[in-house]
C-alpha cells in the first residue's frame, strides 16, 4: 500500500512544474519587503509554476531570540532553545501567506512539525532526513501556495529541532529534492556569487555559473552566500541552485554540475578569511599519537583547526607543529595546550594577525603551473607566504593580515577575474 502510494505521488510530481523559492532574512526584513516577496512569488504562479516557498525569520529576529535565551540562563536546554530560536520563521511565513491572501491567492503557512519535516542528529544542528509530501502536494494541486518554515523540523521524540544557523538554505534544497523541483532559487541580499568580496575588490565580477565543488570551497572559505551544508546537499542530489537578489531584477549565479560549465576558466574566484590565528609548538616530543594528543582537547572544546603543518624532525626526537584556528579561539587554545599533560614541547609561539587567501577553480586540475603563478604573483608584491595548503581545486596561503587586501587583489588580477 505504502509502495503504491509512493508511485502515485511520484507520478503526480512529474506532472507538476515545481519551483522552490527561498527567502533569506533581509528579503523578508520588513513588511514592505514581504510585500515585494509576495510579488516575486506571484510572478512564478503566473508563469504556471507550482510554487513552494520557504522563508527565514525577519532579519535580526533569530539573533534576538538567541540573546534572550542567554539572558534567561546560560544553560538553556537545547530542546527549549530550538523551540525558541525557530519561532521567528513562524512570523515571517504567516506574514507572507497573509500578503498572498490579500492579493487574492490561496496560501497558508506550514511549520516544520505540520509538514512534517523529519530531522536527525543533535538539537541546533539537526539534519533533514525526510519530508512528508502528501499534504503539501494536495495543496499544490488544489492551487495553493505553501509557505514552509525554514530552519526547523521535528525529531523522533516529536520535539522541535533546528538545523543550524542559516539553515533555511538547507530547507530549500531538501524541499527541492523531495518535491523534485525543476528549480531552486535562493533569494538573498546579494545578487549572486562574486569572484571575490566586492567590498574588498572593487572590480570583483558576478560569476554566472559555478560548480558545486567550487561553491563549496568558496563558501567554507568565507564567501557568505549560502550555508556550506546546503551546497553539499545540493551537490549530492544534483539540484541546480540559482542565487539571486530579491531587490534587483538581474540574473544571479547558477550553481550546477561541472559538466554544465564550459567557459574554460582556470580559477573561479579568490576567497579569504580575515581573522585567523597561527599557533606553533616548537620542540614537540615526536612519538606516535602526538598529533592526536594535541588536537583532542581542541576538538572536545569545539575549536575548529584549519591548516596543520608538521615539520620533519631533523633528529627524529623533536618536531615543530603549526596550525591555524579562528582568532577568537586563540586564548582558549593556548590555555588548553599549556595544561595538556599528554604532550610536551619547548615553546609556544602565536600570531593572532594572520589571514587566509585562497584561489579556487576546477580548472587547476588540468592546468599545470597554477601554483607557480600564484606564488610568483605574491612574491612580486613582496608578500610573504607563511603556510601553504592545497586540495584538488584550491590553493590556500596564510599571510600576515596587513597584506591581506594586497594579496587578494594581486591574485584576482593574475587570474584575469576582473574580465
Ligand atoms: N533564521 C535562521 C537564522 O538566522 C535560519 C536562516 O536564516 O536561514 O539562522
Ligand atoms: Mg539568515
Amino acid at each position: 500500500m505504502y509502495f503504491i502510494n509512493i508511485i502515485y505521488l511520484n507520478k503526480k510530481l512529474k506532472l507538476m512544474k515545481i519551483v522552490v523559492l527561498k527567502f533569506g532574512g533581509t528579503s523578508v526584513g520588513s513588511t514592505d519587503r514581504i510585500k515585494k516577496v509576495a510579488n516575486i512569488i506571484t510572478s512564478f504562479v503566473k508563469k504556471k509554476y507550482k510554487v513552494i516557498v520557504t522563508s527565514s525569520a525577519m532579519s535580526g529576529v533569530t539573533n534576538d531570540l538567541v540573546k534572550k535565551s542567554k539572558k534567561i540562563s546560560n544553560e538553556f536546554r537545547s530542546e527549549e532553545y530550538d523551540v525558541l530560536v525557530s519561532a521567528g520563521e513562524q512570523m515571517s511565513c504567516s506574514l507572507i501567506a497573509g500578503r498572498l491572501n490579500h492579493l487574492g491567492y490561496e496560501s497558508r503557512s506550514w511549520m516544520g512539525w505540520q509538514v512534517p519535516i523529519f530531522t536527525e542528529g543533535k538539537y541546533s544542528s539537526s539534519r533533514i532526513q525526510k519530508i512528508y509530501k502528501k499534504n503539501i502536494l494536495n495543496y499544490l494541486k488544489s492551487g495553493g501556495i505553501p509557505i514552509v518554515a525554514g530552519f526547523q523540523g521535528i525529531n523522533s521524540s516529536n520535539r522541535i529541532t533546528t538545523i543550524g544557523r542559516g539553515g533555511t538554505d538547507a530547507s530549500a534544497i531538501m524541499l527541492s529534492r523531495f518535491f523534485k523541483a525543476e528549480k531552486c532559487i535562493i533569494y538573498t541580499d546579494v545578487d549572486g556569487v562574486y569572484t571575490s568580496d566586492p567590498n574588498t575588490i572593487s572590480n570583483a565580477k558576478k560569476i554566472k555559473v559555478i560548480s558545486y565543488e567550487e561553491m563549496l570551497e568558496m563558501a567554507s572559505l568565507g564567501a557568505k552566500v549560502m550555508q556550506p551544508h546546503s551546497i553539499q546537499d545540493a551537490r549530492l542530489n544534483r539540484i541546480d541552485v540559482d542565487v539571486r537578489s530579491s531587490f534587483k531584477k538581474s540574473l544571479g549565479t547558477l550553481i550546477t554540475k561541472r559538466k554544465n560549465i564550459v567557459d574554460g576558466k582556470i580559477i573561479r574566484g579568490v576567497s579569504f578569511t580575515k581573522n585567523d590565528a597561527k599557533v606553533t609548538l616548537i620542540g614537540v616530543k615526536d612519538k606516535p599519537g602526538i598529533a592526536a594528543a594535541i588536537f583532542e582537547p581542541l576538538y572536545k572544546n569545539s575549536i575548529n583547526v584549519d591548516m596543520v603543518v608538521q615539520n620533519i624532525s631533523p633528529n627524529g626526537k623533536e618536531t615543530d607543529l603549526t596550525f591555524t584556528i579562528k582568532s577568537e579561539n586563540l586564548s582558549k587554545t593556548e590555555k588548553l595546550l599549556k595544561k595538556n599533560k599528554k604532550i610536551s614541547f619547548r615553546k609556544i609561539v602565536v600570531d593572532n594577525k594572520v589571514s587566509k587567501v585562497s584561489i579556487v577553480g576546477v580548472g587547476m586540475i588540468t592546468t599545470p603551473g597554477v601554483t607557480y603563478r600564484m606564488f610568483n604573483a605574491l612574491a612580486k608584491k613582496n608578500i610573504n607566504i607563511i603556510i601553504i595548503s592545497t586540495s584538488e581545486i584550491k590553493i590556500s596561503v596564510i599571510v600576515s593580515r596587513k597584506n591581506l587586501n594586497k594579496a587578494v587583489s594581486v591574485l584576482h588580477k593574475e587570474f584575469n577575474l576582473e574580465k
